[in-house]
């Protein structure tokens, strides 16, 4: 059932309208031609930094575990991820890690088929929903450093702000800065919302997960959420060649000079058995959700 307005803490979502005017502003000026070229290509380059920070930090690394690291540069890929504005590292992987046991149920904090696409897209972090349930999230609790991390987690935000407005004043701030944010918001909020809904079904997952190739493609290989559902397990999330996932490339490049490690692959049956006969997927969801709070 669509949710009413009045669901939801519309005093706490000034940020997000903030950063939406900004990024009008900033396309008001472009109009009048008053944005430098650098603004555009700060603007284009730090949604692809942010956004693997959203897919290899939060996603990958901090909600699933799908390749080892360092602690130091677990630690920058948290600030990377944070610099997003998507709220703490473990805000966001205890809310996906319920995503992915609860899928489209009632606990499932922001299922488009329980409360609506725009709900899915962006009010659910209004639905309060705002504190972290640490018990979701032991295994990476035990680094006290992302748990302050986690407590004062626009302060990567915040310090990004500035530095592309130090650097290119107000195009900067409003192009650099603000259009990216919101871009980066709603490229990767589209996984929430549309990939529950748009696309193709390939394994039984016992939810309305998809594939989609252009959802791939602007999420850096997000968009084989169908794939990913099925075995959440794996850094890869393209399981075949021709499924561009821009994320798991540049994790394998990162384990050729050795920053990441253990990168864990799709298992041989996703390629065989369970095309044809899939196994009962629910429970192999609870499986997987509980090995990864075990660890
Ligand atoms: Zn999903
Ligand atoms: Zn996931």
């Amino acid at each position: 059932m669509a949710k009413r307005l009045r669901d939801y803490e519309l005093l706490q979502t000034y940020p997000v309208v903030i950063v939406h005017v900004m990024a009008v502003i900033g396309l008001v000026m472009a109009a009048m031609g008053n944005v430098p070229w650098e603004a555009w290509a700060l603007c284009f380059t730090l949604y692809w930094v942010r956004m693997w920070g959203v897919t290899a930090g939060y996603h990958r690394y901090f909600s699933h575990r799908t390749f080892k690291t360092s602690r130091v540069f677990q630690f920058i890929i948290a600030i990377v991820a944070q610099s997003s504005a998507q709220r703490g590292v473990l805000w966001w992987a205890a809310h996906h890690r319920d995503h992915h046991k609860f899928s489209d149920q009632e606990r499932d904090v922001h299922s488009p088929i329980q409360h609506g696409l725009v709900h899915a897209q962006i009010g659910w972090i209004y639905d309060h929903n705002g504190k972290t349930d640490y018990a979701r999230v032991k295994d990476m609790c035990k680094f006290p450093e992302l748990v302050v991390l986690n407590k004062v987690w626009v302060v990567p935000t915040i310090l990004l702000a500035v530095l592309c407005t130090a650097w290119l004043g107000w195009a900067g701030l409003l192009i650099g800065f603000g259009l990216n944010t919101v871009l980066v918001w709603h490229g990767t909020f589209t996984i929430n919302s549309l990939s529950h809904v748009w696309g193709n079904t390939r394994y039984e997952t016992g939810d309305t997960s998809r594939n989609n190739w252009i959802l791939a493609i602007i999420t850096m290989g997000e968009g084989w959420h169908n794939n990913h559902h099925h075995f959440m397990n794996s850094a890869r999330q393209g399981f075949f060649w021709w499924e561009f996932d821009m994320t798991y490339y540049t994790l394998k490049a990162l384990s050729w000079v050795g920053i990441v490690w253990d990168i864990k692959a799709p298992p041989a049956r996703v390629y065989g058995a369970d095309l044809e006969a899939p196994a009962s997927a629910r429970d192999v969801k609870a499986e997987s959700v509980s090995s990864i709070e075990a660890a």
